[in-house]
């Protein structure tokens, strides 16, 4: 029930406009998002990289209602950039295609990519293209493959969730694509998608699996203690060494974790939120694990 509440109140404006103009939210937020701008981003990225971390550089900007804001948001990418090169941050960025224009123009959409795909390549960086809802998948698998065909320099994202990842993983591989790959954060149908938690951490293990195997340079994003344990048996036993993938996880989520891996070696890469419209990010990470709000309960009250 109190997920369900997070959710409504991640939709109501008056509390948006609250927490965005309260002087207490930096000090609610500051534990999942870096802050509004690229430089608070960038000054937390270079503590993780100092820490030990990588780091991957996520926009939030407003949702996108033309082609004159995707070219906005293409543009905040850019600046994101420029910063990762100026200051030699172990870093790449993550960018979702309805923030860069594929609702309205899917030609201009691949053109905004292919900018950033571009510049990524050009300073050693590397775009990492979040999946979204099923109904893009075929078309950001497609934008995907075709960057990567001509540039290399771009990650794609897999949801354990759906059915057909199995057969999008066997594609990517042979296209030595580099995957991420998550449990998925929509809410599907069960034509498309396994409603049960329970398939889809067996799913996601099973995807794991062929990624060590087959993959090029995976990316494991979970913060599942179970998934983890598993993968750290899986390359044990296959002599897997740590620089042939990476763990991902959420800036601010499973801390002791993320120190874990790090202090035994591993690549640790965080996905660190930042710009102007982090509050529904914020609502949904509470909502996601309601004893969050626990945690900022106690800032409130210290604030
Ligand atoms: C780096 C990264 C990139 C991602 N990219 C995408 C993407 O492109 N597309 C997409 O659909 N989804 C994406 N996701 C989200 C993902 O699909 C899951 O919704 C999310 O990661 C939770 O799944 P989990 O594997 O951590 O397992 P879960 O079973 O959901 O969680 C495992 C444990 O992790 C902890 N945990 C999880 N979430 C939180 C939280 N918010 N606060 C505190 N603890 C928490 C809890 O202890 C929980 O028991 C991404 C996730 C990560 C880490």
């Amino acid at each position: 029930m109190l997920r369900s509440l997070l959710l409504v109140l991640s939709r109501q404006s008056w509390l948006r406009h609250w927490m965005e103009t309260s002087p207490a939210a930096d000090r609610l937020t500051s534990r999942f998002v870096a802050g509004s701008t690229i430089e608070r981003e960038v000054a937390v990225c270079q503590k993780l990289n100092a820490d030990g971390y990588l780091a991957t550089l996520d926009h939030l900007g407003e949702s996108v209602n033309s082609l004159a804001e995707a070219e906005k948001s293409r543009d905040a990418y850019l600046a994101a950039l420029d910063h990762i090169a100026k200051l030699n941050l172990k870093a790449t960025v993550s960018i979702k295609l309805t923030q860069l224009g594929l609702d309205y123009s899917e030609a201009d959409c691949r053109a905004n990519v292919e900018c950033l795909v571009t510049r990524a390549k050009s300073i050693g960086s590397m775009v990492e293209v979040d999946m979204e809802s099923s109904v893009y998948v075929d078309r950001t698998l497609a934008l995907v493959s075709d960057l990567h065909a001509r540039y290399g320099s771009v990650r794609a994202v897999i949801q354990a969730y759906l059915y057909r990842s199995e057969s999008d993983i066997h594609n990517l591989c042979k296209q030595s694509i580099p995957v991420r790959l998550c449990k998925g954060a929509y809410r599907e149908s069960s034509d498309v998608a396994f409603p049960r938690k329970k398939d889809v951490d067996a799913n996601y293990v099973r995807l794991m699996f062929e990624l060590f195997d087959h993959g090029a340079y995976p990316a494991i994003a979970s913060h599942d203690e179970n998934i983890l344990d598993r993968a750290l048996s899986y390359i044990r036993e296959r002599n897997i060494t740590a620089d042939r993938f990476e763990f991902q996880m959420l800036y601010g989520v499973g801390r002791d974790l993320q120190r874990r891996l790090v202090a035994a070696g591993y690549r640790v890469r965080l996905y660190v939120p930042y710009g102007d419209a982090w509050y529904p990010y914020f609502m949904r990470r509470l909502a996601e694990r309601p004893a969050n709000v626990i945690f900022l309960a106690r800032n409130l009250l210290k604030s």
